[in-house]
């Protein structure tokens, strides 16, 4: 899938540039978003070719309040669930690079807003994702807390149940164990993604439109801290402002470029 936008003039420059800065730092911090998953065949949402861009009304699932309060709305995501293709994504170039600045042990952490767990699958150390909106792989009971594997709830559905409850409290809405809007982040995952990127010497932003809050806030927060920030997205980003480089194009090609040391 090729969502980069128009070719980035002077693109050669600046990442290599951008590369040397990487090659030298003794700490990255990654912040993905779902740009980096595109080429597995996992639509982002506000690319060109994103489920929002292309059906404003899916947002609704994506809103916390319209998920608990309308039965509807929960068996629309369920039908949803069922058939993502993300259960049977592979990580690609843009996921398996990422994992060359871990090997060399200078990534800080790679701070994802992904659910789809492709950074574990390309072989990051989980100890080293910070997944700042949960992951889609465990559904979460909202009553009772009750967490367990995904796949158990989507089978259920699968059987004909179209809005199944937790099994734990017999009575609790499921939802993904992720962050929809509206909901609030887990304090200590949030806090731990900060620390990252105040203790980077570079913050590298991949793949995201960086218009989500408060994960977007790394940005300036590694800036302040003095990083120096690469954004690498298809597009410009709400964060563009903060870039020491901003290069555009497709992240697949452009992340072995980058950290190829
Ligand atoms: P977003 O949809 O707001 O932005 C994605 C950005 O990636 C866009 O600017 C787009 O131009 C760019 N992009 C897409 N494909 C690209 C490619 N191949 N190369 C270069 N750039 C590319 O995504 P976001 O900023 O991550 O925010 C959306 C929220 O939705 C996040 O919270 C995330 O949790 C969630 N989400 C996750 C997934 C996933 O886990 N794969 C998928 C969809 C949405």
């Amino acid at each position: 899938m090729n969502e980069a936008s128009a070719p980035d003039p002077g693109a050669r420059e600046r990442v290599e540039r951008a590369r040397a800065w990487i090659a030298e730092a003794r700490g990255v911090t990654v912040l993905t978003g779902a740009g980096i998953s595109t080429d597995s065949g996992i639509p982002d949402f506000r690319g060109p070719n994103g489920l929002w861009t292309r059906n404003p009304l899916a947002e609704k699932a994506s809103t916390l309040e319209h998920y608990l309060n309308d039965p509807l709305v929960r068996q629309a995501a369920w039908q949803n669930r069922l058939v993502s293709p993300a259960w049977q994504a592979e990580p690609n170039a843009g996921h398996r690079a990422l994992v060359e600045l871990e090997r060399a042990d200078r990534l800080v952490a790679l701070v994802t807003q992904n659910i789809d767990e492709l950074h574990q699958k390309a072989g990051h150390d989980p100890a080293k994702v910070i997944e700042v909106h949960g992951t889609m792989w465990w559904s979460r009971c909202w009553s009772c807390r009750d967490r367990r594997p995904m796949h158990e709830a989507v089978e259920r559905v699968r059987q004909g149940d179209p809005d199944p409850h937790c099994l734990a409290c017999a009575e609790g809405i499921l939802k993904s164990d992720t962050i929809s809007f509206g909901q609030a982040l887990v304090p200590e995952v949030i806090e731990a993604a900060l620390l990252a990127a105040e203790a980077c010497e570079v913050l590298l932003a991949a793949g995201s439109s960086l218009s989500v809050f408060p994960a977007a806030n790394i940005v300036p927060r590694a800036k302040a801290a003095g990083a120096r920030v690469v954004i690498v997205n298809g597009q410009s980003t709400k964060m563009d402002r903060y870039a020491d480089e901003l290069i555009l194009g497709e992240l697949s090609e452009l992340l072995p470029a980058l950290v190829s040391s």
